[in-house]
């Protein structure tokens, strides 16, 4: 007798769970068709007061058995499920996702391709001195078909006392020896007044690492029509990167290409952290370019050739190395940058891997 009773008192409980589950999911049809009336008018999707309001009513209206204050706890639960599920369709619709856009991106400079597959080579001093330095090391890359010539003029320091950069007299030494080598130049620029004058002298702006979360300056980038190569930040997730990307996109600019340099961890063998798997996820989850800076994720000269097969061989789009005609007396980086004859070893040591193959530029065919 009393067997029966449980049973059919965990039948009606069955049933109740049921119409529970269809009632949660019914509100989070509606929840998620509040999602898309805010997403059209740009408000955001988690609304407190709303919350507040909701809670009371729930306070107001209960009659037991349960506290108000165990069915608030449930509620919140609720509702925090359902937020998620506006932020999952939010997730899906950046402009920088796979989901949005299954085919990659290929970028385009100077009429060179970068991430149509070919795997490309960015090198040059960290920053640039004069012309005569920015000079020799462009005559390096040009004996290799190296198309891509980094500099940098604005130089983001962690001490204010260090060489903070050429500022525009560095563009200009840069413009100067691309056009007479037929490279695409790069630069860093740290702030968001300076990105229209650098449009004039730089084929790709980089937006460094201590800059990613600077939301003024991708937007500044996002507003001119200028590749971007964006640098991940010190200690920035891959989702908080990919964020990043976001907003210059959101400004109109998706020539956007993703590089990975390495992050802040406890370990102190190398300057930062090479996060390698970065690379895949960033190639899964968005349909943009990848680069691999070796240069400032290791610190070390002797880590640049095995860290550049493993960006090659995970699939990255291209490397970026610094390279300095006398690494001793560079005004930064001095240590870790390769010198002209380390440069050529690296390129054929990374020929003869397999890994990598000799460019043959376009300008040269
Ligand atoms: C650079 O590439 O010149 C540089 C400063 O790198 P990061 O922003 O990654 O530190
Ligand atoms: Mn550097």
């Amino acid at each position: 007798m009393g067997n029966e009773q449980l049973e059919q008192l965990r039948g009606q409980l069955d049933d109740v769970n049921l119409k529970l589950m269809d009632l949660i999911n019914e509100r989070a049809s509606l929840v998620k068709e509040i999602g898309k009336v805010k997403s059209a008018q740009g408000v955001n999707k988690f609304d407190p007061v709303r919350e507040r309001k909701m809670l009371d009513l729930i306070a107001e209206k209960n009659k037991g058995p349960f506290e108000t204050s165990t069915l608030q706890h449930i509620f919140k639960q609720i509702f925090k499920a359902s937020l998620e599920l506006q932020e999952d369709d939010h997730r899906k619709a950046l402009l920088v996702s796979r989901k949005k856009h299954p085919e990659d991106t290929v970028v385009s400079i100077k009429g060179e391709k970068v991430g149509n597959g070919r795997q490309r080579l960015i090198a040059g001093p960290c920053s640039v001195e004069s012309y005569e330095q920015v000079e020799e090391v462009a005559k390096a890359l040009k004996f290799h078909g190296i198309k891509f010539l980094r500099g940098g003029a604005f130089k983001p320091r962690t001490s204010p006392y260090d060489f903070q950069g050429l500022g525009e007299e560095g563009l200009k030494i840069l413009k100067e020896v691309g056009a007479k080598y037929d490279l695409a130049v790069i630069s860093e620029i740290v702030s968001p007044h300076d990105i229209e004058m650098a449009v004039d002298y730089v084929d790709v702006i980089q937006i460094g690492a201590r800059n990613m979360q600077n939301f003024e300056l991708l937007k500044a980038a996002g507003s001119v029509k200028k590749p971007v190569l964006l640098k991940r930040g010190l200690a920035a997730t891959i989702e908080e990167f990919i964020n990043a990307a976001e907003y210059i996109h959101s400004k109109g600019n998706g020539d956007i290409m993703l590089c990975e340099r390495g992050i802040r961890t406890y370990e102190k063998a190398t300057r930062n952290t090479l996060d390698i798997s970065a690379v895949p996820i960033l190639k899964q989850e968005t349909h943009l370019p990848v680069w691999v800076d070796v240069t400032h994720s290791t610190g070390r000269r002797d880590l640049l050739l095995p860290t550049a097969k493993a960006a090659l061989a995970i699939g990255a789009d291209g490397v970026m190395a610094e390279v300095h005609p006398d690494p001793a007396v560079a005004l930064s980086d001095s240590a870790q940058q390769m010198d002209i004859p380390q440069f050529h070893e690296f390129i054929s040591q990374l020929i003869d891997s397999g890994l990598y193959q000799k460019e043959v530029s376009i300008a040269n065919k």
